[in-house]
């Protein structure tokens, strides 16, 4: 049983990680890029709202993903443990984050940061080719991440829960680190 968050800059490879460790430790990987993606592929309300965000790598306001994320923690199946990639991404986000776990009784574990260089982020982003991987898109992703996203390293910081992981090392390596906080 584990419940990890994992931090990370867009590209750092936190997709990727959470999905090889939530499958060897049998807990969901819940991401809410995923979820979003999904939501505006079956055209829901939710995936209405959140698509003009998207599509110009801004941030879907907070109280959507907010009411997403408490209603996906409080599936059965998140009772077993969860890794979470891509919530929280702003302080906003951390701190009804901190307050549902203690109200649904879920600590987490850590928060796992995937330290990766810009220039790194960037030729990977773009060789990935999402459709929000366009080169304007993902500068604005990264920005967005610098501003909103990573305070939550020092807020994890302050609470003596982060742990930071090179992410700039082959996959497998990556994932040896990881196993050891699972
Ligand atoms: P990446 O890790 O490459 O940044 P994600 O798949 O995590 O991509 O997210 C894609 C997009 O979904 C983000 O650019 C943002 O618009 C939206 N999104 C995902 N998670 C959140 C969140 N927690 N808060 C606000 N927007 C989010």
């Amino acid at each position: 049983m584990a419940r990890l968050i994992f931090l990370g800059a867009p590209g750092a490879g936190k997709g990727t990680q959470a999905k090889v460790l939530a499958e060897f430790s049998h807990i969901p990987h819940i991401s809410t890029g995923d979820i979003l993606r999904e939501a505006v592929a079956q055209k829901t309300p939710l995936g209405e709202k959140a698509q003009g965000f998207m599509d110009r790598g801004e941030l879907v306001p907070d109280q959507l993903v907010i009411e997403l994320m408490r209603e996906r923690l409080s599936r059965p199946d998140a009772k077993l443990g969860w890794i979470l990639d891509g919530f929280p991404r702003t302080v906003t986000q951390a701190t009804f984050l901190d307050e549902l776990l203690t109200e649904i009784n879920q600590p987490y574990d850590q928060a796992v940061n995937l330290e990766v260089p810009d220039d790194v982020l960037v030729a990977r982003l773009l060789g990935r080719g999402r459709k929000d991987d366009t080169e304007d898109v993902i500068r604005k992703r990264l920005q967005v991440y610098r501003e909103q996203t990573a305070p939550l390293i020092d807020f994890y910081k302050r609470r003596h829960k982060l742990v930071s992981i090179n992410g700039n090392v082959p996959p497998d390596e990556v994932t040896a680190e990881l196993k050891k906080f699972v």
